[in-house]
């Protein structure tokens, strides 16, 4: 199949672990890749953030990156791209004109899928032909609004914009069950929704090699992007709700942010608040903040701690619970959006309610006493992800839902096929 990926503001090209980089770029380009193997051809068009980058980047076998020039050719705020999705989907028409239209186009974040449906408006005048669409939210407005309150610096126009493309896509790719509940309270109808949950790359994240680091003490971890809705200021309070209890000896590890610049030193305002909870709650000295680790790192990384603590206020999908699990470490997960799906409670790790410092105590309490439970832990969560997590079953099933598409909903240029 040819097939378009349209990715705004997550390029698959990005640097991992700052604010806005993430889950969805890995997404993007893994599952790029993955279509790449099985034979598809997969061009991912994203916004071109600066000068110097080439129009077209190979990615692996099969798979490109196509830089858009849609606004200023730097870096701009997600939530301040809205106003270049006209120039993104005039670019990506363009070259569809150029190099011929993709027999499906799956538009990843609300903006992209904006930019795919008129980029598919303007093909179809053009030449009568319509391209099929499938879209993947990735996060929604509305869960995030609810989090978040004034906090949400997404544009208004989030409001009525993303329902409609949920609205207008032939297709939804949700990825976790949660999300279908959400999609339907906003009108989106269940039927054409499939969920097919994100992968890990089981090479890179394995349970057996080096550890990049060695604790005396008992060691959990936090990795992502440093975002106070990844409630890592929780994590902390529950360290000091151990020191209360008497288990004075448990260290953090906190993974993400900028790089430590020479001093070793990081320059970010939401490690410098986190920093100042721990000094205030008396575990200053317990907590580290490590800051971006290179994902081909981040393997050692894990294996080197007895847990890893993922306890966001809400989660569209979380790669990093099965980055662990992919690494046969236990880990304690909030029950809530997609960590609900994939960290399996008592089986690969320990459910704690959302935001709730005592009930991460009480599950670290009981984790890390215990080295038998959490090597059971670790090991099926690895069988865990083995069985339901590659790349290449998400490939596959997302490939079946596109040739679906592509048979039921394409409609041929007028006068070509089908007895016309
Ligand atoms: N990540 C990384 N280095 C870091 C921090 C994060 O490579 O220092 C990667 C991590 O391995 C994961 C992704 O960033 O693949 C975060 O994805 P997730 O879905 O957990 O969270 P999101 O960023 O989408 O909210």
């Amino acid at each position: 199949m040819k097939i378009s990926m349209i990715s705004e503001h997550a390029s698959p090209l990005a640097v991992l672990g700052g604010a806005d980089a993430g889950g969805q770029n890995v997404h993007v380009a893994e599952l790029a890749l993955a279509l790449g193997r099985r034979g598809d051809e997969v061009t991912v068009y994203t916004r071109r953030d600066a000068a110097e980058l080439d129009d077209r980047v190979p990615l692996g076998p099969g798979v490109e990156v196509v830089n858009v020039t849609a606004g200023p050719a730097e870096p701009v705020e997600r939530d301040r791209m809205l106003p270049h999705m006209v120039a993104l989907a005039e670019g990506v028409a363009a070259d569809w004109a150029e190099r011929g239209a993709p027999e499906l186009v799956h538009s990843h974040f609300w903006m992209s899928g904006l930019a795919a449906l008129d980029a598919v408006a303007r093909t179809e005048a053009r030449t009568g032909a319509r391209v099929p669409t499938v879209h993947t939210f990735h996060a929604l407005g509305s869960v995030k609004r609810r989090h978040q309150g004034a906090a949400d610096t997404s544009p208004a126009e989030r409001v009525w914009l993303e329902p409609r493309v949920g609205r207008e896509a032939d297709a939804i790719i949700a990825t976790c069950t949660d999300e279908v509940n959400e999609l339907s309270a906003l009108g989106i109808d269940g039927a054409k929704t499939t969920v097919i949950p994100c992968g890990v790359d089981l090479d890179r994240f394995a349970a057996r090699g080096q550890r990049a680091l060695r604790f005396v003490r008992p060691t959990v971890a936090v990795v992502g992007r440093i975002v106070p809705r990844k409630g890592t200021d929780l994590v902390i309070s529950a360290l000091a709700e151990l020191a209360d209890r008497g288990v004075d000896d448990v260290d953090l590890i906190v993974v993400g942010g900028p790089d430590a610049a020479g001093s070793g030193l990081l320059a970010d305002a939401e490690i410098a608040r986190l920093a100042e909870i721990a000094c205030a709650l008396g575990v200053g000295d317990r907590v580290r903040f490590l800051g971006r680790v290179p994902q081909q790192e981040l393997p050692a990384v894990l294996r080197s701690v007895d847990a890893v603590v993922c306890t966001p206020w809400y989660e569209p999908f979380g790669i990093v619970p099965l980055e662990a699990m992919a690494c046969g470490v236990p880990v304690v997960a909030a029950a809530v959006g997609g960590l609900q799906d994939t960290v399996v409670d008592g089986v690969t790790g320990l459910h704690v309610p959302p935001r709730d410092p005592a009930a991460i105590a009480d599950a670290l309490g009981r984790l890390l006493p215990d080295a038998r439970r959490r090597a059971a832990l670790g090991r099926a969560g690895r069988a865990r992800v083995e069985s339901e997590y590659t790349w290449t079953s998400v490939a596959d099933r997302t490939a079946a839902v596109y040739r679906r598409l592509i048979e039921n909903v394409a409609r041929p240029l007028a006068g070509a096929g089908r007895g016309r």
